[in-house]
């Protein structure tokens, strides 16, 4: 084996795709990536870079200036991204969330309006479900639009929105009471909105503010802000799809891609933690021979490198499923929630290889360690992937006494 995670059948056109952006992720995303990590500095040049390569309308199709590609290109295209950093990977996530969500329910209006300056990176989206009170829980979401003549008046606070400053579309989730009597079941009295607004933080248009950027412990880069909606007011035909009601399931299909996503930067994480950990493990010598040498720790890679394969494995599958047309919530859920763990387990052994090098912030592993927590966190948790993987298993294995 050459490398680990390698994905037969591809065409030559997607190994050209994953040629370039593995070059670009080796020359300019790995040498500078600790040290914007460090000053928590948004990765401006790279961003540019990204555009130039056209992977902001990688799955965007042709006829709105975009690479027209699958979502198995842009799983593979992310894993290498993560791998270098991924932070960066975050950036891009969202946007493309946003772009499927347009692609599969926008109106043909809404789709001529955004979809190829999407492609361009010129509007960058965000997508916004989760509130101060409520992330796993999203039919206890509490933010409201309330329609009022020919518009649209929204209220309430989100939080934790992945490129929330940077983004220039936001997709938000709210609860529209309109055309849904008392009693309606609450994921079906949801509307996503697709709300416009400049770049930037505080009142990015009236009616609207993006507070700040959140202090986090990792994933540092890329914004996360919270939004607040005080009688912003957006037109009906900002409603994503034309008709309300439907928001809940357009978010959850756009999340469904999104794990997938979240499941090909663990693999690219852990891809690169083991290429630091068996680099690392052949250099530093202990009882008078490589630490690799040692079986203990010949082992350990052992292990992270089967992790690293069947992560890859699994999110080709989930890909490949979602691409056939397929309905792929079992394998998307089983895939994220397989690689964020062993992601998890991957970082900490590369860690432990490094001994107390490992906590010096020179070394990229310590970078790593701090990144992993937050896969077993977005697009739901391990607790959450558990419930729909149980859940659709139950359907499958139904007892039939
Ligand atoms: C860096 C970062 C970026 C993010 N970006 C975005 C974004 O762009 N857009 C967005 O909308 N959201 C975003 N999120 C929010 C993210 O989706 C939520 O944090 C996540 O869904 C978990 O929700 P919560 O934090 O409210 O935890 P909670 O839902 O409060 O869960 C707390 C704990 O309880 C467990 N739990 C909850 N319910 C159950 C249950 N029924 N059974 C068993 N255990 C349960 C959870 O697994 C977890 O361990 C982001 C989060 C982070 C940290």
């Amino acid at each position: 084996m050459a490398r680990l995670a390698q994905t037969a059948g591809l065409t030559d056109v997607q190994q050209e795709i994953l040629a370039t952006v593995r070059d670009f992720v080796d020359k300019e995303i790995i040498p500078v990536a600790t040290q914007l990590e460090h000053k928590d500095e948004y990765p401006t040049q790279i961003v540019e870079g990204l555009k130039e390569l056209g992977l902001f309308g990688l799955m965007i199709p042709e006829e709105y200036g975009g690479l027209g590609e699958s979502l198995l290109t842009y799983a593979l295209c992310v894993e290498e991204i993560a791998r270098g950093w991924m932070s960066v990977s975050g950036i891009i996530n969202t946007h493309f969330i946003v772009a499927y969500m347009l692609k599969q329910h926008g109106t043909q209006e809404q789709k001529d309006t955004f979809l190829p300056r999407m492609a361009l990176g010129e509007v960058r989206g965000a997508f916004s479900m989760s509130e101060p009170a409520l992330g796993s829980d999203v039919s206890a979401i509490t933010s409201k639009g309330v329609k009022d003549g020919d518009e649209y008046v929204l209220n309430g606070q989100k939080m934790w929105l992945t490129n929330g400053g940077t983004s220039s579309l936001v997709a938000v989730l709210c609860r529209s009471d309109e055309g849904h009597p008392e009693g309606t079941a609450p994921h079906k009295s949801m509307t996503t909105f697709l709300v416009e607004k400049e770049p930037g933080f505080g009142e990015v248009r009236p009616g609207l503010t993006i507070p700040g950027k959140i202090d986090k412990m990792g994933y540092k880069g890329v914004d996360t802000t919270e939004l607040v909606m005080d009688g912003l007011r957006i037109p009906a035909n900002r409603v994503l799809g034309g008709t309300t009601g439907r928001g809940f399931y357009q978010m959850m299909d756009g999340v469904e891609v999104g794990r997938v996503n979240v499941a090909a930067r663990g693999c690219g994480v852990a891809q690169r933690a083991f290429e630091l950990g068996v680099s690392y493990a052949q250099q530093r010598h202990t009882f008078g021979k490589p630490i690799a040498q040692h079986q203990a720790i010949q082992f350990k890679l052992a292990e992270m490198a089967t992790k690293v394969e069947a992560a890859h494995a699994m999110m080709v599958n989930a890909a490949r499923k979602k691409d056939s047309g397929e309905r792929n919530d079992l394998e998307a859920g089983m895939a994220k929630y397989l690689a964020s763990e062993y992601c998890k387990e991957v970082v900490e052994d590369a860690f432990r290889i490094h001994g107390g090098y490992g906590f010096s912030k020179e070394y990229e592993i310590e970078r790593l360690y701090r990144e992993a927590p937050m896969l077993l966190i977005g697009e739901g948790t391990a607790e959450i992937q558990k419930m729909i993987i149980g859940r659709r298993l139950l359907e499958e294995y139904r007892f039939q006494g």
